[in-house]
């Protein structure tokens, strides 16, 4: 596939993603992958948790060696570190993995210790949305691992739409997944995943705001629990 890496405009973006959304909403996420190979070539990532690496394995699908933007926030389980260890090491991707400006000590010097229980809003901000913005900033399309049923606030993610507050492309392969798809796609291509999904935890995030989830709940219910707080910023 000849990956075409054109300048386009804030405006030619913007078009594109809306035409692609209503365009790709019925196609699988890897036609909707290969789309976005084609259209954007070196200029689109997947950006990974490292939670599973269902859309780094459907990327690399359509575009070996896909770059695979993870964030290391200084604060993620031991587990969330060797899934990406793993991730770079077996598949065929290339893991970038972007840093804050600050370590966690130097966050505790400036701002006080555990400052994610006291401004959780403004850790994620200076962790994971400045660094995230940095690291994004010269690509035109990104994709993310997001699904419409794993909590109300996700629900009316499109395929591929506009991300506003970065001026890029936003394409979320399998936002019409549930569960059960995610599960028969990792036991089928043998995708690596983090072993705390066996271990009680639904969704994983940063290990002070992270708690394993109880029968009934939906899969994001564990992330900043007892607070309002339900997305970091990197999604909304
Ligand atoms: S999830 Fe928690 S520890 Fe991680 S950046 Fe956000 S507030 Fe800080």
């Amino acid at each position: 596939m000849t990956a075409v890496q054109e300048e386009r405009t804030t405006e030619e973006l913007k078009a594109l993603a809306e035409r692609a959304g209503r365009e790709l909403e019925d196609a699988t996420a890897l036609e909707i992958l290969r789309w976005a190979a084609g259209t954007f070539g070196k200029r689109f990532c997947v950006t990974s948790s490292m939670e599973d690496a269902v859309v780094a394995h459907l990327a690399s699908r359509a575009l070996p060696g896909v770059d695979v933007v993870f964030l290391d926030t200084g604060y993620h389980f031991p587990e969330t570190i060797g899934t990406r260890d793993a991730v770079e090491a077996v598949m065929d991707v290339n893991v970038i993995t972007l840093t804050p400006r600050q370590t966690v000590a130097e966050q505790d010097a400036e701002y006080g210790p555990k400052l994610h229980d006291r401004d959780p809003d403004l850790c994620c901000a200076l962790r994971k949305v400045k660094p995230l913005e940095e690291g994004l900033a010269g690509y035109q399309a990104w994709a993310t691992g997001l699904r419409r049923d794993e909590s109300e606030t996700r629900a009316n993610t499109p395929v591929v739409g506009w991300d506003e507050k970065r001026g890029k492309v936003k394409i979320s392969p399998i936002a019409k997944w549930s569960q059960e798809d995610v599960q028969t796609y990792v036991t089928e291509h043998g995708v690596l995943t983090n072993p705390l999904l066996t271990d009680g935890y639904a969704s994983v995030g940063c290990a002070p705001c992270t708690r394993r989830v109880l029968e009934g709940e939906d899969a994001r219910a564990g992330r900043w629990s007892g607070r309002s707080k339900t997305e970091c910023g990197l999604h909304g």
